[in-house]
């Protein structure tokens, strides 16, 4: 059976596409067999795994609209070793077209149920913002995976999801959970950043991955050229961290 994770944060450009796909790699390079479902309209997680979003023949718009099932609307992310259920532009305007139907919230965690044998993980891309898109993301999930920077505001914002997390387990799904808080863009030679960091062990405990992602420009090139990190350069750094990461989460999902 699948586990299934949303990674959400709703800032922009914190790290979750990145996170997304490099953790989908890095669970593809442990054996795992994963799906990555992307919910943002932009489409960067289909683009960074190597999926050109425009020649996209079915993705998850048509799945949330009962069009196509996931099986037929997932493609393989041929260098990654991992599937793809990809989006594109289309996908803004699922937004308004499914607030006219049964369900709505419901659509992607009951279109997911039939592929839940096919895959050890699914991970899913979040878009920045507490839309429809993103409850039908935190519906369908077991856990959220909350990348961050260890920056003056991130505690606020980290509350902030929190409490939207509490809210939809209190009237939509009540197995949600936050798995962790994953510190991303990390520069150790920051006083700030080991300091926000030690407030988050303070407030979060365990909530807190031990792996962290360091600031690296290898994982931030990769994507222009249709990869992630670790697939496009598994030796950097930031690579390795996120294999690390996809160990810890192995090792996490027992306890789940
Ligand atoms: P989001 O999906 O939350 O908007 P992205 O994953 O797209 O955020 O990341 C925002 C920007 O930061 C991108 O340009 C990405 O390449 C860069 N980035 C993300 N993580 C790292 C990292 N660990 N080191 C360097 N650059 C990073
Ligand atoms: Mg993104």
């Amino acid at each position: 059976m699948a586990k299934i994770f949303c990674i959400a944060n709703q800032k922009g450009g914190v790290g979750k596409t990145t996170t997304c796909v490099n953790l989908a790699a890095g669970l593809a390079r442990i054996g795992q067999r994963v799906l990555l479902v992307d919910l943002d309209p932009q489409g960067n997680a289909t683009m960074g795994s190597g999926v050109d979003k425009r020649a996209l023949v079915l993705s998850v718009y048509d799945v949330l609209l009962g069009e196509a099932t996931v099986a037929e609307a997932a493609v393989q992310a041929e260098a990654c070793g991992y599937h793809v259920l990809g989006a594109n532009r289309e996908l803004a305007g699922a937004e308004i077209e499914l607030v006219g139907l049964d369900q709505r919230e419901q659509r992607l965690k009951q279109a997911l149920a039939a592929v839940a044998a096919d895959y050890d993980f699914v991970l899913i891309d979040c878009p920045p913002s507490l839309s429809l898109l993103t409850l039908n993301g935190l519906c369908a999930a077991n856990g959220v995976i909350v990348p961050m920077q260890c920056e003056y505001f991130a505690l606020e914002g980290v509350s902030d999801l929190v409490n939207t997390i509490k809210q939809v387990r209190a009237n939509l799904n009540r197995e949600l959970k936050v798995i962790g808080l994953l510190r991303v863009m990390f520069d150790a030679r920051t006083m700030l950043q080991k300091q926000v960091s030690d407030q988050l062990f303070e407030h979060f405990g365990d909530e807190v991955f031990q792996t962290v992602i360091p600031r690296n420009v290898r994982l931030a090139e990769a994507p222009s050229y249709g990869l992630p990190g670790v697939v496009f350069d598994p030796s950097a750094k930031g690579s390795k961290a996120f294999v690390e990461f996809a160990r810890e989460m192995v090792e996490r999902i027992q306890a789940i």
